[in-house]
Protein backbone atom coordinates (compact mmCIF):
# COMPACT_ATOMS: atom_id res chain seq x y z
CA UNK A 1 0.00 0.00 0.00
CA UNK A 2 0.75 3.42 -0.88
CA UNK A 3 1.31 6.72 0.96
CA UNK A 4 -0.47 5.85 4.15
CA UNK A 5 0.72 3.62 7.20
CA UNK A 6 2.85 1.02 5.14
CA UNK A 7 2.23 -2.14 5.82
CA UNK A 8 4.58 -4.57 7.63
CA UNK A 9 5.92 -5.85 4.63
CA UNK A 10 7.15 -2.38 3.62
CA UNK A 11 8.31 -1.86 6.93
CA UNK A 12 10.74 -4.97 6.75
CA UNK A 13 11.52 -4.02 3.34
CA UNK A 14 12.70 -0.68 4.26
CA UNK A 15 14.68 -1.79 6.87
CA UNK A 16 16.14 -4.33 4.98
CA UNK A 17 16.61 -1.74 2.68
CA UNK A 18 18.35 0.37 5.06
CA UNK A 19 20.84 -1.89 6.96
CA UNK A 20 21.84 -2.65 3.47
CA UNK A 21 22.60 1.04 3.33
CA UNK A 22 23.90 1.32 6.36
CA UNK A 23 26.80 -1.43 6.07
CA UNK A 24 27.57 0.14 2.57
CA UNK A 25 28.57 3.42 4.69
CA UNK A 26 30.09 1.61 6.82
CA UNK A 27 32.16 -0.21 5.08
CA UNK A 28 32.82 2.90 3.30
CA UNK A 29 34.03 4.60 5.98
CA UNK A 30 36.27 1.67 7.64
CA UNK A 31 37.95 1.54 3.82
CA UNK A 32 38.50 5.62 4.48
CA UNK A 33 39.85 5.26 7.67
CA UNK A 34 42.20 2.75 7.31
CA UNK A 35 44.06 5.09 4.10
CA UNK A 36 47.01 7.15 5.21
CA UNK A 37 47.59 9.95 4.61
CA UNK A 38 43.73 11.00 4.70
CA UNK A 39 42.03 10.79 1.68
CA UNK A 40 40.97 14.07 -0.22
CA UNK A 41 37.39 14.66 -0.30
CA UNK A 42 36.71 13.96 -3.91
CA UNK A 43 37.51 10.30 -3.38
CA UNK A 44 35.09 9.93 0.08
CA UNK A 45 32.35 11.55 -1.63
CA UNK A 46 32.53 9.83 -5.34
CA UNK A 47 28.90 8.41 -4.78
CA UNK A 48 28.00 9.92 -7.44
CA UNK A 49 24.09 11.66 -8.11
CA UNK A 50 21.31 10.38 -6.54
CA UNK A 51 18.19 9.82 -9.06
CA UNK A 52 15.51 8.72 -6.24
CA UNK A 53 14.83 9.14 -2.16
CA UNK A 54 12.58 6.80 -1.06
CA UNK A 55 10.28 6.52 2.08
CA UNK A 56 10.56 10.19 3.18
CA UNK A 57 8.86 12.17 5.49
CA UNK A 58 8.70 15.61 4.35
CA UNK A 59 7.75 18.76 5.81
CA UNK A 60 4.08 20.29 4.51
CA UNK A 61 2.93 16.71 4.54
CA UNK A 62 0.83 14.85 6.98
CA UNK A 63 3.63 12.93 9.27
CA UNK A 64 1.68 9.65 8.95
CA UNK A 65 2.39 9.12 5.12
CA UNK A 66 5.90 8.54 2.91
CA UNK A 67 7.03 10.04 -0.22
CA UNK A 68 9.46 9.14 -3.11
CA UNK A 69 11.46 12.10 -4.26
CA UNK A 70 13.07 11.61 -8.18
CA UNK A 71 15.94 14.00 -8.95
CA UNK A 72 16.98 15.03 -12.24
CA UNK A 73 19.52 17.61 -13.32
CA UNK A 74 20.31 18.37 -9.36
CA UNK A 75 16.49 19.38 -8.98
CA UNK A 76 13.25 17.58 -7.82
CA UNK A 77 11.96 16.21 -10.77
CA UNK A 78 8.75 14.63 -9.11
CA UNK A 79 7.16 13.97 -5.77
CA UNK A 80 4.64 10.53 -5.38
CA UNK A 81 3.18 8.92 -2.53
CA UNK A 82 5.99 5.94 -1.51
CA UNK A 83 5.44 2.62 -3.10
CA UNK A 84 6.90 -0.48 -2.20
CA UNK A 85 8.70 -2.44 -4.13
CA UNK A 86 10.95 -5.05 -4.21
CA UNK A 87 13.66 -3.97 -1.63
CA UNK A 88 16.27 -4.72 -4.08
CA UNK A 89 15.66 -1.22 -5.25
CA UNK A 90 18.26 0.02 -3.03
CA UNK A 91 20.78 -1.62 -4.41
CA UNK A 92 20.63 0.36 -7.69
CA UNK A 93 23.43 3.32 -7.51
CA UNK A 94 21.98 6.48 -7.12
CA UNK A 95 18.99 5.06 -4.58
CA UNK A 96 18.99 6.73 -0.58
CA UNK A 97 16.72 4.97 1.13
CA UNK A 98 14.72 7.14 3.17
CA UNK A 99 13.93 4.98 6.17
CA UNK A 100 10.89 7.44 7.24
CA UNK A 101 13.35 10.25 8.73
CA UNK A 102 12.50 14.03 7.73
CA UNK A 103 13.46 15.24 4.73
CA UNK A 104 13.81 19.12 4.66
CA UNK A 105 15.48 21.91 2.54
CA UNK A 106 18.90 22.35 3.14
CA UNK A 107 20.39 24.96 5.64
CA UNK A 108 22.47 28.32 5.03
CA UNK A 109 25.00 30.15 6.86
CA UNK A 110 23.53 33.76 5.91
CA UNK A 111 26.60 34.97 8.31
CA UNK A 112 29.54 33.26 9.12
CA UNK A 113 32.89 34.51 9.61
CA UNK A 114 35.81 31.74 8.20
CA UNK A 115 38.60 33.38 8.87
CA UNK A 116 38.38 34.15 13.03
CA UNK A 117 36.66 30.82 14.26
CA UNK A 118 38.04 28.46 16.68
CA UNK A 119 40.30 30.97 18.06
CA UNK A 120 39.68 29.77 21.68
CA UNK A 121 40.26 26.60 21.03
CA UNK A 122 42.78 26.17 18.54
CA UNK A 123 46.20 25.11 20.09
CA UNK A 124 47.91 28.15 18.41
CA UNK A 125 45.97 31.06 19.96
CA UNK A 126 45.25 29.70 23.46
CA UNK A 127 46.93 31.69 25.31
CA UNK A 128 43.76 34.88 24.34
CA UNK A 129 41.56 34.09 26.92
CA UNK A 130 38.45 36.07 27.53
CA UNK A 131 39.16 37.75 30.94
CA UNK A 132 36.26 40.61 30.54
CA UNK A 133 34.02 40.04 27.42
CA UNK A 134 33.47 42.79 26.41
CA UNK A 135 33.42 44.35 23.03
CA UNK A 136 36.55 46.24 23.29
CA UNK A 137 38.35 43.51 24.49
CA UNK A 138 36.68 41.20 21.70
CA UNK A 139 38.57 43.48 19.40
CA UNK A 140 41.83 43.45 21.05
CA UNK A 141 42.15 39.38 21.46
CA UNK A 142 41.18 39.12 17.93
CA UNK A 143 44.17 41.54 16.85
CA UNK A 144 46.61 40.29 18.88
CA UNK A 145 45.12 36.42 17.27
CA UNK A 146 44.91 38.04 13.51
CA UNK A 147 49.04 39.50 13.86
CA UNK A 148 49.51 35.63 14.06
CA UNK A 149 47.51 34.03 11.56
CA UNK A 150 48.93 32.36 8.62
CA UNK A 151 47.60 30.03 5.88
CA UNK A 152 47.64 26.74 7.49
CA UNK A 153 45.97 27.99 10.84
CA UNK A 154 43.51 29.78 8.18
CA UNK A 155 43.08 26.87 6.47
CA UNK A 156 42.97 24.65 9.91
CA UNK A 157 39.92 26.44 11.20
CA UNK A 158 38.37 27.28 7.90
CA UNK A 159 38.09 23.84 6.65
CA UNK A 160 37.01 22.87 10.11
CA UNK A 161 33.79 25.15 9.97
CA UNK A 162 32.90 24.27 6.76
CA UNK A 163 33.38 20.40 7.60
CA UNK A 164 31.00 21.10 10.70
CA UNK A 165 28.44 23.19 9.28
CA UNK A 166 28.18 20.47 5.90
CA UNK A 167 27.18 17.71 8.59
CA UNK A 168 24.55 19.50 9.94
CA UNK A 169 22.93 20.57 7.10
CA UNK A 170 24.82 23.46 5.08
CA UNK A 171 25.18 23.73 1.83
CA UNK A 172 25.87 27.66 1.07
CA UNK A 173 27.18 30.04 3.21
CA UNK A 174 28.18 33.96 2.92
CA UNK A 175 31.74 33.65 4.81
CA UNK A 176 33.43 36.57 5.78
CA UNK A 177 37.12 37.12 5.57
CA UNK A 178 39.20 40.14 6.77
CA UNK A 179 41.19 42.49 4.53
CA UNK A 180 43.50 45.23 6.27
CA UNK A 181 46.78 46.20 6.61
CA UNK A 182 47.73 43.49 8.95
CA UNK A 183 46.73 40.75 7.59
CA UNK A 184 46.49 41.78 4.15
CA UNK A 185 45.39 38.76 1.51
CA UNK A 186 46.01 36.08 4.38
CA UNK A 187 42.51 35.91 4.99
CA UNK A 188 41.01 36.18 1.28
CA UNK A 189 43.57 33.60 0.02
CA UNK A 190 42.68 30.78 2.84
CA UNK A 191 39.33 31.47 2.11
CA UNK A 192 39.70 31.50 -1.85
CA UNK A 193 41.80 27.73 -1.37
CA UNK A 194 38.89 26.71 0.95
CA UNK A 195 35.88 27.62 -1.81
CA UNK A 196 37.94 25.45 -4.17
CA UNK A 197 38.85 22.59 -2.10
CA UNK A 198 34.87 22.73 -0.91
CA UNK A 199 33.38 23.17 -4.45
CA UNK A 200 31.80 19.72 -5.02
CA UNK A 201 30.45 19.96 -1.35
CA UNK A 202 29.27 23.20 -0.48
CA UNK A 203 29.13 26.80 -2.14
CA UNK A 204 31.32 29.22 -0.14
CA UNK A 205 30.24 32.82 -1.05
CA UNK A 206 33.33 34.81 0.17
CA UNK A 207 32.65 38.61 1.63
CA UNK A 208 35.66 40.44 1.44
CA UNK A 209 35.66 42.29 4.35
CA UNK A 210 36.66 45.68 5.95
CA UNK A 211 36.33 44.97 9.68
CA UNK A 212 38.53 47.88 10.71
CA UNK A 213 37.82 51.55 10.02
CA UNK A 214 38.15 52.40 6.32
CA UNK A 215 38.83 56.57 6.82
CA UNK A 216 39.80 56.66 10.13
CA UNK A 217 43.30 55.65 12.12
CA UNK A 218 46.76 57.02 11.30
CA UNK A 219 46.59 57.07 7.84
CA UNK A 220 43.52 57.96 7.42
CA UNK A 221 42.29 54.57 6.37
CA UNK A 222 43.96 55.30 2.63
CA UNK A 223 45.85 51.38 2.85
CA UNK A 224 43.25 49.59 3.40
CA UNK A 225 40.71 50.83 0.86
CA UNK A 226 43.44 49.65 -1.25
CA UNK A 227 43.66 46.86 -0.26
CA UNK A 228 39.75 46.20 -0.53
CA UNK A 229 39.52 47.87 -3.95
CA UNK A 230 42.00 45.21 -4.83
CA UNK A 231 40.07 42.23 -3.14
CA UNK A 232 37.08 44.01 -4.93
CA UNK A 233 38.49 42.65 -8.09
CA UNK A 234 39.67 39.21 -7.08
CA UNK A 235 38.41 36.37 -8.58
CA UNK A 236 36.46 34.23 -6.20
CA UNK A 237 35.44 37.59 -4.49
CA UNK A 238 31.50 37.21 -4.32
CA UNK A 239 30.45 40.17 -1.66
CA UNK A 240 32.12 43.21 -0.14
CA UNK A 241 31.66 44.60 2.98
CA UNK A 242 32.80 47.02 6.01
CA UNK A 243 31.33 47.91 9.32
CA UNK A 244 30.61 51.50 9.32
CA UNK A 245 30.18 51.75 13.24
CA UNK A 246 33.87 51.36 14.11
CA UNK A 247 34.40 55.17 12.31
CA UNK A 248 35.72 57.70 14.56
CA UNK A 249 32.69 59.78 14.34
CA UNK A 250 29.45 59.86 12.46
CA UNK A 251 30.87 62.07 9.16
CA UNK A 252 33.40 58.65 8.75
CA UNK A 253 30.85 56.27 9.11
CA UNK A 254 28.52 57.86 6.42
CA UNK A 255 31.85 58.47 4.46
CA UNK A 256 32.85 54.69 4.86
CA UNK A 257 29.06 53.46 3.61
CA UNK A 258 30.01 56.06 0.61
CA UNK A 259 32.85 54.22 -0.45
CA UNK A 260 31.69 50.49 0.10
CA UNK A 261 28.98 51.07 -1.44
CA UNK A 262 30.33 52.25 -4.47
CA UNK A 263 32.70 49.46 -4.68
CA UNK A 264 29.82 47.12 -4.39
CA UNK A 265 28.13 48.87 -7.17
CA UNK A 266 30.98 49.01 -9.42
CA UNK A 267 31.73 45.88 -9.40
CA UNK A 268 28.78 44.29 -9.60
CA UNK A 269 28.63 42.71 -6.23
CA UNK A 270 26.43 42.50 -3.53
CA UNK A 271 26.95 44.74 -0.10
CA UNK A 272 26.84 43.29 3.19
CA UNK A 273 27.08 46.13 6.33
CA UNK A 274 27.44 45.22 10.13
CA UNK A 275 25.66 48.44 11.34
CA UNK A 276 24.06 50.14 14.30
CA UNK A 277 25.71 47.72 16.71
CA UNK A 278 24.54 49.27 19.87
CA UNK A 279 21.76 49.30 22.05
CA UNK A 280 21.90 53.48 22.99
CA UNK A 281 18.88 55.34 22.59
CA UNK A 282 20.36 58.37 22.81
CA UNK A 283 22.76 57.29 19.80
CA UNK A 284 20.62 57.87 16.34
CA UNK A 285 20.60 55.03 14.15
CA UNK A 286 22.49 55.01 11.01
CA UNK A 287 20.53 53.02 9.43
CA UNK A 288 18.39 56.08 7.76
CA UNK A 289 21.68 57.75 6.57
CA UNK A 290 22.45 54.60 5.09
CA UNK A 291 19.48 53.94 2.80
CA UNK A 292 19.93 57.60 1.64
CA UNK A 293 23.10 57.20 0.57
CA UNK A 294 21.94 53.92 -1.50
CA UNK A 295 18.68 55.83 -2.74
CA UNK A 296 21.29 58.60 -3.73
CA UNK A 297 23.17 56.13 -5.83
CA UNK A 298 20.65 55.33 -7.76
CA UNK A 299 20.91 51.51 -6.48
CA UNK A 300 17.65 49.92 -7.79
CA UNK A 301 17.91 51.93 -11.56
CA UNK A 302 21.41 51.01 -11.72
CA UNK A 303 20.80 47.03 -11.17
CA UNK A 304 22.20 46.90 -8.23
CA UNK A 305 22.99 43.42 -5.99
CA UNK A 306 21.29 42.41 -2.46
CA UNK A 307 22.50 44.67 0.18
CA UNK A 308 22.27 42.63 3.44
CA UNK A 309 22.20 44.63 7.33
CA UNK A 310 23.93 42.76 9.93
CA UNK A 311 23.27 43.22 13.79
CA UNK A 312 21.82 46.53 14.05
CA UNK A 313 20.85 46.16 17.54
CA UNK A 314 19.79 49.36 17.90
CA UNK A 315 16.66 49.09 15.77
CA UNK A 316 15.25 46.53 18.68
CA UNK A 317 14.61 50.11 20.39
CA UNK A 318 12.34 50.77 17.61
CA UNK A 319 8.72 51.57 17.86
CA UNK A 320 6.02 50.43 15.50
CA UNK A 321 5.86 53.71 13.79
CA UNK A 322 9.67 53.81 12.88
CA UNK A 323 9.47 50.01 11.95
CA UNK A 324 6.81 51.40 9.20
CA UNK A 325 8.78 54.07 8.19
CA UNK A 326 12.14 51.76 7.70
CA UNK A 327 9.61 49.64 5.13
CA UNK A 328 8.47 53.09 3.48
CA UNK A 329 12.12 54.13 3.65
CA UNK A 330 13.83 50.88 1.82
CA UNK A 331 11.12 50.89 -0.92
CA UNK A 332 12.53 49.10 -3.98
CA UNK A 333 16.24 48.39 -2.76
CA UNK A 334 17.06 45.06 -2.15
CA UNK A 335 17.55 45.28 1.37
CA UNK A 336 17.38 42.29 4.01
CA UNK A 337 18.63 42.14 7.54
CA UNK A 338 20.37 39.36 9.45
CA UNK A 339 19.75 38.81 13.16
CA UNK A 340 22.94 37.32 15.22
CA UNK A 341 21.43 36.54 18.33
CA UNK A 342 24.25 34.19 19.74
CA UNK A 343 26.93 36.94 19.11
CA UNK A 344 24.59 40.23 20.06
CA UNK A 345 22.85 38.42 23.16
CA UNK A 346 26.83 37.94 24.48
CA UNK A 347 28.01 41.27 23.09
CA UNK A 348 24.94 43.50 23.61
CA UNK A 349 24.60 44.69 26.99
CA UNK A 350 23.30 47.42 28.76
CA UNK A 351 23.71 49.11 32.42
CA UNK A 352 20.28 47.23 32.61
CA UNK A 353 21.37 44.41 31.64
CA UNK A 354 18.61 44.19 29.08
CA UNK A 355 20.10 42.40 25.97
CA UNK A 356 18.49 42.95 22.46
CA UNK A 357 18.97 41.08 19.00
CA UNK A 358 16.64 41.99 16.08
CA UNK A 359 13.24 40.95 15.81
CA UNK A 360 13.52 38.87 12.64
CA UNK A 361 10.20 36.96 13.03
CA UNK A 362 8.13 39.65 13.80
CA UNK A 363 9.81 42.00 11.10
CA UNK A 364 8.78 39.44 8.62
CA UNK A 365 5.38 39.17 9.24
CA UNK A 366 4.37 42.22 10.96
CA UNK A 367 6.50 44.86 8.84
CA UNK A 368 7.02 42.41 5.30
CA UNK A 369 10.78 43.00 6.01
CA UNK A 370 13.26 40.47 4.20
CA UNK A 371 15.53 38.78 6.96
CA UNK A 372 17.09 35.73 8.05
CA UNK A 373 19.25 34.48 11.57
CA UNK A 374 22.56 33.16 11.24
CA UNK A 375 25.60 32.10 13.62
CA UNK A 376 28.17 34.88 12.56
CA UNK A 377 31.23 33.68 15.17
CA UNK A 378 31.95 30.49 16.28
CA UNK A 379 34.68 29.83 19.62
CA UNK A 380 36.03 33.37 20.05
CA UNK A 381 35.86 36.27 22.10
CA UNK A 382 32.73 37.99 20.07
CA UNK A 383 30.48 34.84 20.62
CA UNK A 384 32.17 31.76 22.69
CA UNK A 385 29.53 29.64 22.96
CA UNK A 386 28.38 28.07 20.06
CA UNK A 387 28.73 25.68 17.41
CA UNK A 388 28.32 25.73 13.10
CA UNK A 389 24.64 24.38 13.76
CA UNK A 390 22.40 27.44 11.93
CA UNK A 391 19.49 25.03 13.67
CA UNK A 392 20.96 26.30 17.09
CA UNK A 393 20.21 29.65 16.59
CA UNK A 394 16.78 28.84 15.08
CA UNK A 395 16.11 26.91 18.25
CA UNK A 396 17.25 29.64 20.82
CA UNK A 397 14.63 31.67 18.74
CA UNK A 398 12.41 29.61 20.09
CA UNK A 399 12.93 31.29 23.37
CA UNK A 400 14.06 35.08 22.18
CA UNK A 401 11.44 35.79 20.02
CA UNK A 402 8.61 34.06 22.31
CA UNK A 403 7.94 32.08 19.07
CA UNK A 404 6.44 28.67 20.22
CA UNK A 405 3.45 27.59 17.52
CA UNK A 406 3.73 25.36 14.40
CA UNK A 407 4.21 28.04 12.02
CA UNK A 408 6.56 29.84 14.39
CA UNK A 409 8.93 26.88 14.10
CA UNK A 410 8.45 27.07 10.24
CA UNK A 411 9.71 30.58 9.59
CA UNK A 412 12.57 29.96 11.96
CA UNK A 413 13.45 27.11 9.57
CA UNK A 414 13.01 29.31 6.79
CA UNK A 415 15.46 32.03 8.76
CA UNK A 416 18.23 29.29 8.54
CA UNK A 417 17.00 27.63 5.46
CA UNK A 418 14.90 29.33 2.30
CA UNK A 419 15.05 33.07 4.12
CA UNK A 420 18.77 32.64 4.67
CA UNK A 421 19.19 31.73 1.05
CA UNK A 422 17.37 34.40 -0.35
CA UNK A 423 19.24 36.81 1.63
CA UNK A 424 22.38 36.36 0.13
CA UNK A 425 21.03 35.69 -3.89
CA UNK A 426 20.99 32.06 -4.34
CA UNK A 427 17.93 29.43 -5.55
CA UNK A 428 16.60 28.05 -2.80
CA UNK A 429 14.01 25.04 -1.63
CA UNK A 430 10.78 25.85 -0.13
CA UNK A 431 9.47 23.81 2.74
CA UNK A 432 6.99 22.22 0.09
CA UNK A 433 9.68 21.04 -1.74
CA UNK A 434 8.08 21.99 -5.07
CA UNK A 435 9.41 20.26 -8.11
CA UNK A 436 11.78 21.93 -10.04
CA UNK A 437 13.21 23.21 -6.68
CA UNK A 438 17.25 22.34 -6.10
CA UNK A 439 17.73 19.28 -4.52
CA UNK A 440 19.26 20.78 -1.87
CA UNK A 441 17.92 18.93 1.47
CA UNK A 442 18.92 17.62 5.17
CA UNK A 443 18.05 14.06 6.50
CA UNK A 444 17.62 14.08 9.46
CA UNK A 445 17.88 11.38 12.80
CA UNK A 446 18.90 7.64 11.78
CA UNK A 447 16.78 5.10 12.34
CA UNK A 448 17.96 3.59 15.79
CA UNK A 449 16.76 7.08 17.11
CA UNK A 450 13.42 4.43 17.37
CA UNK A 451 10.06 6.57 18.16
CA UNK A 452 12.13 9.52 18.82
CA UNK A 453 13.24 10.04 15.54
CA UNK A 454 12.02 13.83 14.14
CA UNK A 455 8.69 14.01 11.86
CA UNK A 456 7.95 17.86 11.67
CA UNK A 457 9.90 20.80 11.42
CA UNK A 458 8.72 21.84 14.90
CA UNK A 459 10.28 18.86 16.52
CA UNK A 460 13.42 19.77 14.18
CA UNK A 461 13.60 23.35 15.54
CA UNK A 462 12.49 22.80 19.19
CA UNK A 463 15.61 20.09 19.28
CA UNK A 464 17.04 18.56 15.70
CA UNK A 465 19.88 16.14 17.20
CA UNK A 466 23.19 15.79 15.78
CA UNK A 467 22.53 13.06 13.20
CA UNK A 468 21.79 14.24 9.66
CA UNK A 469 22.54 13.99 6.10
CA UNK A 470 23.48 16.35 3.60
CA UNK A 471 22.62 16.55 0.02
CA UNK A 472 23.23 19.15 -2.08
CA UNK A 473 22.34 19.45 -6.50
CA UNK A 474 21.21 15.75 -5.60
CA UNK A 475 24.37 14.39 -4.45
CA UNK A 476 25.11 13.19 -1.15
CA UNK A 477 27.89 15.18 0.62
CA UNK A 478 28.03 13.46 3.72
CA UNK A 479 28.31 9.94 4.84
ZN1 LIG B 1 29.62 39.36 11.57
Amino acid sequence: MAGLNPDFNDIKANAEARVHYENAARDKAARVSSRAPPPRYSDVYSSGPLHRIIGVRLPCKPRSTLWDLSISDGKIASIEPFVSRPHDIAHLPGVLVGTERLLAPSLCHAHIHLDKCFLLQDPKFLDLEIETGDFTEAMELTTQAKSRFEEDDLLRRGRQLIEESIHFGVTVMRAFVEVDGDVQFKCLDAGLKLKKEFKERCEVQLCAFAQLPLFSGDDGGEKIRDLMSQAAHREGVDVVGSTPYVEQDEVKMKMNIRWISMMALFNGKPLDLHLDYNLEKSKDPLIWSALEILKGRNWTEREGKGITLGHCTRLTLFSPEDWRKLKEEIGDLPVSFVGLPTSDLFMMRAESRARGTLPIPEMIEEYKLDGAIAVNNVGNAFTPQGNCDPLSVASLGVAIYQAGTKKDAEVLYECVSSRAKAVIGVPSTSLDLAVGDPADFVLFDRLDIGWRCRTTITEVVYDAGPHRQTIWQGKLTTL
